[in-house]
This record gives structure tokens, sequence and C-alpha cells, in this order.
């Protein structure tokens, strides 16, 4: 287990409280560190740090903060290897999958480091001619992050990289299940000589009376929140006395649509990768199968045979590719949407043990459709799969959740291609493509996955606020 701090982060200190609460691993139930569990006294210190930090970092140049991203980017690669052991101690995904989010942490830093470069604003055509107009953008101001567990450096660094490149200080609340590599991440940004208050961590183990400070507070200008729908829909309550902007990354429940003129073998290779990395416990998860009637049974076929070969073990081990699921109640949804689905008359084609945290890859065919599974996110390696007679009743199927974060299809027609991909009712849609985020691209949901976007350039506007300027020329 890497040496990682244990306080709090705020202003510039580590601030070692007397409350504390125990971070365990789900790898092996064992204590990983006692983290200083901070309420709302800290919040209120934290806010204040941020505004008075806010003021002197609006006003550094894009290329001081682009520096110290870089130089950041630069330590999280140095401690790779140190920050992907902690995610597989903290919530058990299997080393090669930590190793991969440290890369994408990475690609994401460095990539804002140089796309705040290109912060600009405009000018616009007046009607007089001794008038100017002009747009200039400048930072929101202080942030509120909140980040979920399932990707506990990547979701971080993704939320994080742009406000601070935008120019706004960030008070970052990790999930309780999480909290040491996000501390190791502070502690990376002070080494890379980001200025107190500019990024503050607080650890809690009880969000909520933090979260409602915080979004009552007038000088925190933004939540930026990953999680669940469920406390998505409270923190947007709370925003709206303060009128706070907010990016709302929930939940999702993706879609895969396969076509029988399909390059079948790419589409169970990446759909495997896309339904089981993290042991099915991502947001963008690839959900529910649909495949065209027309080659259903070959298609199942083919995939039995390629989930057969996954590996569900120890998640420090070089070729596991399944490791335990984040807790007790991640195992005990997965029994009960199997469960719900076998009572209503469903097909195990395979899996459905749990021992532990560990579950078995599972594929149910011949479901009912109120199955919870089809209505309700799985975060589990628990898949259904389906046929469909048409493009039609593909797409009504798909469109068939409130959700509305990922969609996946597999096919060779362009035509069709097109025509699915504008019918899905989703942010994020993969064509013969099973990884469609990168950085440089907008990653965020429609209907009840949320509001707004990270990635690319938008995730940048995120942080950023129209100033809109007439000069009267003398
Ligand atoms: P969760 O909503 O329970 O927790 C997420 C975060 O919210 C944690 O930091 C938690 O401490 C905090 N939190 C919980 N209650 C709070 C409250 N009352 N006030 C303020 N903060 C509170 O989510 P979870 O179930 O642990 O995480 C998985 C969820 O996150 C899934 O629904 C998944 O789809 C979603 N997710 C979405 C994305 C995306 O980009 N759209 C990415 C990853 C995960």
């Amino acid at each position: 287990m890497p040496l990682t701090p244990t306080a709090a982060f705020i202003e510039g200190r580590w601030t070692d409280l007397e409350t504390r609460f125990v971070v365990r691993s789900p790898v092996n139930q064992q204590m990983l560190a006692e983290v200083s569990d901070c309420g709302t006294r800290e919040a209120e210190a934290a806010a204040q740090a941020a505004t008075v930090a806010f003021a002197t970092w609006r006003q550094t140049t894009v290329y001081q903060r682009a520096a110290i991203l870089s130089r950041w980017a630069d330590l999280i690669q140095v401690h790779a290897e140190d920050l992907a052991r902690l995610i597989t101690w903290e919530m058990g995904k299997p080393i090669r999958q930590s190793r991969a989010e440290i890369k994408t942490a990475v690609a994401l830093a460095r990539w804002y480091a140089e796309e705040c470069k290109r912060i600009t604003g405009e000018s616009i055509p007046s009607q007089f001619p001794d008038k100017r107009l002009q747009i200039w953008k400048a930072p929101i101001g202080p942030v509120f992050a909140i980040t979920p567990w399932n990707s506990p450096v990547s979701m971080v660094v993704r939320k994080i990289a742009p406000a601070l490149a935008a120019g706004c200080t960030v008070i970052l609340k990790p999930d309780e299940q999480t909290p040491l590599s996000a501390l190791k991440l502070a502690e990376l940004w002070a080494e890379a000589e980001g200025p107190a208050g500019t990024l503050q961590v607080l650890p809690s183990s009880d969000p909520a009376p933090l979260a409602e400070r915080l979004m009552a507070d007038p000088r925190i200008a933004k939540l930026s929140f990953t999680g669940s729908t469920a406390v998505g829909q409270k923190l947007y309550a709370q925003g709206s006395p303060t009128i706070k902007r907010l990016s709302l990354e929930l939940g999702g429940h993706a879609p895969v649509l396969i076509f029988a003129d399909a390059d079948i073998a790419a589409a169970v290779a990446m759909t495997i990768h896309a339904k089981f990395r993290y042991a099915g416990q991502s947001c963008v998860a690839a959900n529910r199968l649909y495949v065209d009637d027309a080659i259903l049974p070959e298609f199942t076929a083919r995939y039995l045979e390629a989930m057969s070969h996954l590996k569900v073990g120890d998640p420090f081990a070089e070729d596991t590719d399944i490791g335990p699921l984040v807790s007790e109640a991640a195992v005990q949804k997965f029994k009960a949407q199997l469960q719900d689905a076998l009572d209503r008359g469903a097909r195990l084609l395979c899996g459905g043990d749990a021992q532990g945290l560990w579950c078995s890859p599972t594929l149910l065919a011949d479901l009912d459709p109120q199955s919870r599974i089809f209505h309700e996110e799985s975060f589990s390696p628990l898949l259904p799969i389906q046929g469909f007679r048409s493009e039609a009743e593909a797409v009504a199927r798909a469109n068939d959740t409130p959700y509305g974060l990922a969609a996946y299809l597999w096919t060779r027609d362009l035509g069709r291609a097109y025509r699915i991909a504008e019918a899905l009712q989703c942010g994020i849609i993969g064509v013969n493509d099973g990884a469609p985020a990168t950085p440089q691209a907008p990653f965020g949901g429609s209907k009840l996955s949320g509001l707004g976007a990270e990635g690319g350039k938008w995730g940048l506007e995120e942080f950023l606020q129209l100033h809109y300027v007439s000069i009267q020329l003398p």
C-alpha cells in the first residue's frame, strides 16, 4: 500500500482532524487508513480560503497556470504506479485497468494545460461607428467538486483540471471509499507549486452537512458533481437559492445495438471490454445488449465464448479482468437484479455466482421487458441480451430508459449508422466503437444522466463566464 496523506488539505496545509473515518479495501476488507473526517467547520474554512485564493489565481496568466498543470501531469506520471495501486486497493479495479486510468488522467491534465492557452474572447460588429463590442471570458469563481469512487483519479482530474486551468479554485470532496487517491493528487498539486487554496480536498464520511453548507454559500459559484442521479437531484435543488451553476454527470444505462451486418468479432471484443471493465462499475458500461434476431444465436454463442475467457480474481494479478465489487451493497444489488430477472422467467446463460465481493460475469436471455435490469443501472457484471426485428424496435428499446448517457451500435451500413445515431437520446455514442471517451471530446448525458459536459473545450467552458463589454469611444 503506497504511502499517502490522510489529513484534509485545506488552504495549502495538511489539517489532521481528531475525528477520523476508516477506509477499508474491498480487496481484503482490511483497513487502509484512517482519514480526517471533514464537516461544516472545514467547509467554512475551505470556502474562505478558496475565495481568497481565487482573487489571485484568476489573475495569473494562462501560461502560469499551464506550467503548473503540466508539472502536475508530469508528477502524476512519475507516481503512476503508486496511484494505480492505490486505486486498486481503494476500489478493487484490476491493476491493468488502474494503470490505464492513470494514463487517462495524465492525458487529461496535459490536454487542459494546453487548452487553457486558447481561452479567447470575441469582438462583434456594432451598428455605431464609435462603439466597440467585446466579449471576454472570465473564470466563474470558487468551485465545489464532488466525485465518485469508480474512477477515483481520472474522474477527479477530468473535473478539476479544466476548473483550475480556467482560473477557478476548487474544493474537492472525494467519495468516502476513495479519499486517499484524491489526497495524493492534492499532494502532487502542492509539489507542482499549485498555490495554497487553489485546490483543497475535504474527505468526509457524512457528506450531506458539508455539501449543504457549501451549496448554500454564495461565494461558491458552481457545483460540479459526478455520482448517482438521486444525489444529483438533491444537489440540484440545493443550488436553487444561490442560483449555482451546475454540471451534473449522473447515472447511465447504455444500450448496445448489434445489427446483422456488423463485424461480429469486433462487436464482441469491444462490448466485452465496454461491459466488464471495472466489473461493470462504469457509468458508460454497455448495460443492455440488443441483437438483430437474424444473428442472435451466432452472436450469443460468440459472446459466451469470449466471456468464458474473462478471468475473475485477485485484482493485483496482471491477468485479472474482473476484481471485487466495491461493497456488499453492490453485491446485494447484483443478486437482487439477477433474482428479479429469473423470477420473471429469464434464462441464465452463464455466471450467476457471487463469492464475497466477487461476482461472475453473467449473461441472461429471454427476459421480461419489465425486469429491473432493463430499467436500473446494474453497476455489476450482470448483462441481459435480447433480440430485435427492426431498426425502429431497436431504437425504441434503446431509448426506453430515463437515462441518456452513452449508447453503442455496430453496423457496416453508413446510412443506418447515421439514422440510429441521430435517433438515440443520449450524449455519447460509439459507432463500431466501444471506447469513445477521450480527453478532447465532450463527455456528458441527457435526460436523468445530467447537465453539461466534461472533456474537451466544452469542459473548460463550464468554468468560464461571459463578460460583455460595450465601449463608447470618446
Ligand atoms: P453517489 O451519488 O452515492 O456518490 C457520489 C458522490 O456523492 C460521493 O462523493 C458521495 O460521497 C457524494 N454524496 C453522497 N450523498 C451526498 C449528499 N447527500 N450530498 C453531497 N454529496 C453526497 O454515487 P455512487 O452510487 O457511489 O457512484 C456511482 C454513481 O455515479 C453511478 O450512478 C454512476 O453512473 C455515476 N457516475 C457517473 C459518471 C458520469 O460521468 N456520468 C461517472 C462515474 C459515475
